[in-house]
């Protein structure tokens, strides 16, 4: 098993000071970059790139995340459109939207905000949207890019942990990776992704025997469960990069996998559950918006 990294900032006591990653500000950072891109797409004279969000049910959640991805979109100068149906709309409904949305040229990203009712299948769903516009990348086809290493649109959580252990300067090669939770939108695919930077991967789920031990081993510690506060400080191994999605509402507030305030002097750094993957997922999502639309430009078909 690999060791971790001395932490840089324990003083002499050996007492880690704790980072705590500005996720809003890294997504700020990035949004930036995307917008100077699409003003200078737009000054050549190209439309702007097109992110259409398609909600079945009127859960409140799902409304204010899809309001907050269209304040994304106009932020860097995208377009954005929604498509709200009534939880009643049946399979073949939805799918007939998304045959008309895969074929619309001036429509470059389309996202299915999840949870879908029961009645419609989220395979069906996945299946359904052209793989060159799949915004959060749960096509079979980009799956098994993915899988392959040749990826073109790669999910949007798994592209923010990415993107913060980049910018974070964590080493991850030759690195021992503990993920817990392996569904296709998070756990799955940040598992690859770190497998593919030559860490060695451990996948953790519901039936993991001594989770806490597996954990205890991790120099960068995933995890995307959605149990708040699960995992304790004694966890985590002292300087562990912990990377927190799981995010549930408990009383009004919006609380991690990771008892976030036990885990301060013990990680090197944590992302916040609010101001941390959130934000970055979104820029994930407007990236391959922009990546997806770029790509269509290319073959002509945008
Ligand atoms: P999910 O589909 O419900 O998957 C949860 C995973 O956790 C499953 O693989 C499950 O194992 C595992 N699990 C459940 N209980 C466990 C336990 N006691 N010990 C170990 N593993 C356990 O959830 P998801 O869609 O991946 O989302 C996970 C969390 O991330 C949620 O809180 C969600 O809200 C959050 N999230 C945040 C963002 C963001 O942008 N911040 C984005 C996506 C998701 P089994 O496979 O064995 O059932």
């Amino acid at each position: 098993m690999s060791s971790t990294r001395p932490p840089a900032d324990s003083d002499a006591s050996g007492t880690i000071d704790t980072v705590t990653v500005d996720g809003l500000g890294l997504a700020n950072t990035l949004r930036d970059e995307m917008k100077a891109e699409i003003e200078a797409l737009v000054a050549a004279g190209h439309r702007a790139p097109h992110l259409t969000v398609v909600l079945v049910g009127d859960d409140p959640a799902s409304k204010s995340y899809i309001k907050g991805k269209q304040r994304a979109c106009a932020r860097i100068g995208a377009d954005s459109s929604e498509h709200i149906l009534p939880s009643a709309t049946s399979e073949e409904d939805l799918l007939s939207l998304l045959d008309k949305l895969n074929n619309d040229d001036r429509v470059d990203g389309i996202l299915v905000q999840l949870p879908l009712p029961k009645h419609i299948s989220a395979e069906a769903v996945a299946e359904a949207i052209d793989p060159a516009k799949d915004a959060d990348a749960l096509h079979p086809l980009n799956f098994g890019r993915l899988l392959l290493g040749n990826a073109k649109l790669i999910s949007c959580t798994p592209l923010g942990v990415m993107a913060v252990l980049k910018h974070h300067g964590i080493e991850i090669s030759g690195r021992h990776a503990v993920v817990i939770g392996r569904s296709n939108i998070v756990g799955k695919p940040v598992s690859i992704l770190l497998q593919q930077q030559n860490a060695t991967v451990t996948m953790c789920h519901s039936r993991t025997q001594d989770l806490p031990g597996v954990c205890r081993g991790a120099d960068i510690l995933v995890a995307a469960v959605g149990s708040p506060q699960m995992v304790k400080a004694d966890w985590i191994k002292p300087g562990a990069a912990v990377m927190d999605v799981g995010v549930t509402e408990v009383d009004g507030k919006l609380v991690g996998d990771v008892d976030f305030a036990a885990a301060q002097g013990v990680a090197s750094i944590i992302t916040p559950s609010r101001r941390g993957i959130g934000p970055m997922t979104i820029t994930m999502l407007l990236r391959n918006t922009l990546n997806a639309y770029v790509a269509r430009k290319e073959l002509g078909s945008a």
